[in-house]
This record gives C-alpha cells, sequence and structure tokens, in this order.
C-alpha cells in the first residue's frame, strides 16, 4: 500500500492538467510545487485549439475561454525600411484559424498564471487531489535498480522532510528536471543565435488582434491579453539587452512605437527595465519519457522555441494524454508501469513534430539580411495563398491533428500543383485530424 496513487513534481500548467484529470478519475494524487506564491516570469500564454479541447473534456473550458482573449487570425507583416528610416508594409499576411473543423477554431490568450489558477481552483474541488506548497522534492530515496522502479521520494515540506511512497511518479518540474536526471534521461539542447525581450504592457481597446512585423533586421511580436493588455516579445541579438539597458528603457519603447504608432504613450508604463524579461530560447529533446513507473511531461521532457507558441500547449497535451491513460489503467485494473510506455508512444512522435515546426519558425527569424527577409516572404506568400499548405499549417500548429508534408508540397510552393476542390480539402483535413483512437490507442485493447 502507498501513500499515493501518483506523485506529481511540480505545480506548473502540465502538473496541474494531469493533477485535474486524475483528481477527476478518483485517482489519489498529490501535487508538490516549491513556488510559494504566483511565478513572476513570464511563461506561454497563447492556447492552441487543442488545448481548448482537452480542457473542454476536464469541464473547464467555460472558465479558460471567459478568462481569455479569442486569436482568430494572426497578421504578419513584413515590412522594408525607407531611407529615412520610416517603414512601408510590403506584404501581409493573415493565418487563419477558423478553417479548422476544431469546437474552438481560434487560438486563446490567457495570463499563466491565471490559468494555473483556475486548474488548481478546480483540482482542489476534488477529495482525491492533495496540494503541497511550498514543497520541493528532493530526490529518490529508494529506487529498485532491477526493474527501474522509483519506491519512494524525499520531500521538503513544512519545515521537514518527509518520505512519500507512491504507486507512479510523474516530473513536470520543467526545464531544469530532478526526475529527469534521476531516470538517467539527457538529450540533445540546441542554442541560437538571438534572444527576446517579453513584458506586458496596457494596450489601446482598439488594439484586438495578434500582430507580428519583421524587417530585414527586426522582429516584434504583440498578442492582446483580457483587461486591455498586450504581450510583447522582440528578437534582439546577445549582448544587446546589455547595451539597451545602459541606454535607456526608449531603446526598448522605440521599435514598438515605429511598427505600431498607436502604441506611442502605452509602453511608458513600463518605467523600469525589471519589468522586461530576457528571454533565451533554447530547444531540448529527450530521447525517452518513461522509466519504470516514472514519467516525465512538459518542459521537463522536451523543451521548445518559444517562436510558434507551443511549449505550454505541449505540456498541457502531455498532461492530458497521460491523465487519460492512467484513468484507465487504474479503471481496468491493469497498473503494471509498462503501460506508460504507451503515452511515450503517442506523445513523442508529435512531441518531436512541434519542435521541429517551432525550430523552424524560429529559423525563419534568424538571420539579419534582405536576401534572407525575401525569401522568408516567398514562403510565407505560398503559405498563405495555397490552400493545402494554408491548412495544413494551421491544423499542424493547433495540435488538433498532423497533416505529413510531402513532396506534392514543394510543388504546391512553386505553384505548380493543382488545387483540391473545396470538398476535397474539407475531406482532407477532415482525415488528418486525430481520432479518439490516434489520442487514447489503449482503449481498443
Ligand atoms: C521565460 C519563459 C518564457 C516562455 N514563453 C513562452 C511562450 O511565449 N509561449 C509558449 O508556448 N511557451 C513559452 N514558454 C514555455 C512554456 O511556458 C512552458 O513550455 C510551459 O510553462 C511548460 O510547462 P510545465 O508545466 O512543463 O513546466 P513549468 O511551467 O516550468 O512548471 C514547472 C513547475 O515545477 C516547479 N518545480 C520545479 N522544480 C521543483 C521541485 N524540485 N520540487 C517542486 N516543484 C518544482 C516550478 O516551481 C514550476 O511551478 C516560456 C518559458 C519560459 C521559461
Amino acid at each position: 500500500m502507498t501513500d499515493f496513487d501518483v506523485v506529481i513534481i511540480g505545480g506548473g500548467v502540465g502538473g496541474l492538467t494531469l493533477a485535474l484529470k486524475l483528481a477527476q478519475a478518483n485517482i489519489h494524487v498529490l501535487v508538490i510545487e516549491k513556488a510559494n506564491q504566483p511565478g513572476k516570469i513570464y511563461k506561454g500564454e497563447l492556447l492552441q485549439p487543442k488545448s481548448l479541447e482537452n480542457f473542454s473534456e476536464m469541464g473547464v473550458v467555460e472558465e479558460i475561454v471567459a478568462n481569455s482573449w479569442p486569436l482568430a487570425t494572426i497578421h504578419t507583416y513584413e515590412m522594408k525600411e525607407r531611407k529615412d528610416g520610416s517603414l512601408r508594409t510590403e506584404l501581409y499576411i493573415p493565418l487563419h484559424y477558423h478553417r479548422l473543423y476544431s469546437s474552438f477554431p481560434s487560438a486563446r490568450m490567457i495570463p499563466h498564471e491565471k490559468l494555473k489558477e483556475l486548474l488548481l481552483f478546480k483540482a482542489k474541488t476534488y477529495h482525491s487531489f492533495t496540494y503541497w506548497n511550498p514543497a520541493t522534492f528532493q530526490d529518490f530515496s529508494k529506487i529498485n535498480e532491477e526493474n527501474n522502479e522509483f519506491n519512494e521520494a524525499t520531500i521538503y515540506y513544512k519545515s521537514g522532510y518527509r518520505r512519500i511512497t507512491s504507486s507512479f511518479f510523474v516530473g513536470a518540474e520543467g526545464r531544469v528536471s530532478l526526475m529527469r536526471k534521476a531516470m538517467k534521461e539527457h538529450g540533445v539542447t540546441t542554442h541560437y543565435n538571438h534572444q527576446f525581450l517579453t513584458v506586458t504592457f496596457p494596450r489601446p481597446e482598439v488594439f484586438k488582434e495578434a500582430r507580428m512585423y519583421a524587417t530585414h533586421r527586426e522582429f516584434i511580436g504583440l498578442f492582446p491579453l483580457p483587461d486591455n493588455k498586450v504581450r510583447s516579445v522582440m528578437l534582439i541579438k546577445p549582448g544587446d539587452y546589455k547595451r539597451m539597458k545602459d541606454e535607456g528603457l526608449h531603446t526598448f519603447y522605440e521599435p514598438f512605437e515605429r511598427f505600431v504608432p498607436e502604441l506611442s504613450g502605452y509602453l511608458e508604463s513600463i518605467t523600469s527595465w525589471k519589468d522586461i524579461q530576457l528571454m533565451i530560447p533554447i530547444r531540448h529533446k529527450t530521447q525517452q519519457y518513461v522509466k519504470g513507473n516514472a514519467a516525465i511531461i512538459g518542459d521537463a521532457a522536451h523543451t521548445v522555441h518559444p517562436m510558434a507558441g507551443e511549449g505550454m500547449n505541449m505540456a498541457i497535451q502531455d498532461g492530458a494524454i497521460l491523465g487519460e491513460l492512467l484513468t484507465w489503467m487504474y479503471k481496468e485494473g491493469t497498473r503494471q508501469p509498462q503501460y506508460l510506455k504507451l503515452y511515450e508512444k503517442v506523445r513523442k512522435k508529435r512531441a518531436d513534430r512541434m519542435s521541429h515546426l517551432s525550430h523552424l519558425s524560429a529559423m525563419a527569424y534568424t538571420w539579419p539580411a534582405r536576401w534572407y527577409q525575401q525569401g522568408r516572404m516567398f514562403a510565407l506568400k505560398r503559405l498563405e495563398r495555397h490552400p493545402v499548405l494554408h491548412d495544413k499549417h494551421m491544423l499542424n500548429i493547433s495540435g488538433i491533428g498532423w497533416w505529413p508534408y510531402n513532396g506534392l508540397d514543394i510543388l504546391r510552393f512553386f505553384g505548380l500543383a493543382k488545387a483540391y476542390s473545396l470538398k476535397r480539402l474539407k475531406k482532407k483535413q477532415w482525415e488528418n485530424i486525430y481520432s479518439s483512437h490516434d489520442d487514447y490507442p489503449w482503449k481498443a485493447k
């Protein structure tokens, strides 16, 4: 008899999604979270349609919708700099979520801490949910090396060390994962030649849409949040942060005001560099997400470049799939740890694809050169104007399915392939949406 059925280390979005799912199935779950107050650092805020579908299945989507801002279209502007430094739009590309067959055909922006608060609030309504906070996972005090089973963990909670036993342990502690270390998983890390500055500030009421602006040497993104706020990102070169801090806050305001003059006056509400966060993107891929009776989810398993806004969604979708699997294992009385591998089977392939897509999105803005911008504009134009490429892209980033890229796409890219009829296009998209069997293949067993 163990103290808990499942212990989750880390109460971030991934850990809380999993915990809620388990609590709803009356599985005794303990979440250990070390932060004793809402995090001050900016994290993911963009929810993709698949995450909204997952939250809908968990009966928590209404609260999330009420506290978030819809993004039906991502508007991308490629700009040219005139000799006098002013800007003109060279290319405008809208990418539409409404092309998707989803009950949630839009992305939504929600403050990261608000989402966690809503998930935690809901989870606390279930008796089988236990939350230790602040509490820190230290290490495993008992491991059975023969069958790779983790039997007992040491947790620092309420001024003392406690030893707890559990049937399953899940590492959801983000990038620096002690669980991953205990599993002796290392993986591969990619570093990038750029960094980001990010901050949320008030927006004019009329600024309602997600917009990304780029010249051959600059990139900024603006994503509206509820309560007339907007989350901003600015791409910078390593070293720029220090230089900008030395020169003054105007170096941060100016690019935004140049691209979006209606933001003048709003940025000035940021009065200290302390409010602006430096974000150093990395990509980390782990080979195995499961070992014995332990699993890792979210950033602990895979960290992705933030350009495509997928990191938080991958953590949520890991939590939803692993939660559904554990629920099934408990319901069917099949609690052998080897079943956990089914979570890895479903999620690893999807996470690797998303990681690659995010990497490609990052590469599109990596080199500050005019020829590079020309190439990006050509690619963006073809992506938007060819219905198959547009639908494929939106389906793939939304997480609701995967429409594989193939040789014909190269012809489509150059305008050489015949377009599908609308009926065929719809059918193709439909065929590539994940079915319940794709998401939960064990249920058919
Ligand atoms: C600076 C930054 C900016 C980002 N921006 C974006 C973005 O714009 N778009 C996007 O999609 N993604 C973004 N991401 C990524 C996204 O936020 C993450 O992918 C997502 O938060 C991962 O969720 P998670 O639950 O796996 O981990 P986390 O959100 O990192 O949560 C892990 C939790 O575990 C706790 N913890 C850690 N160690 C222990 C321990 N030993 N004991 C107990 N608790 C512990 C931590 O306190 C934390 O609450 C960003 C990430 C960072 C760091």
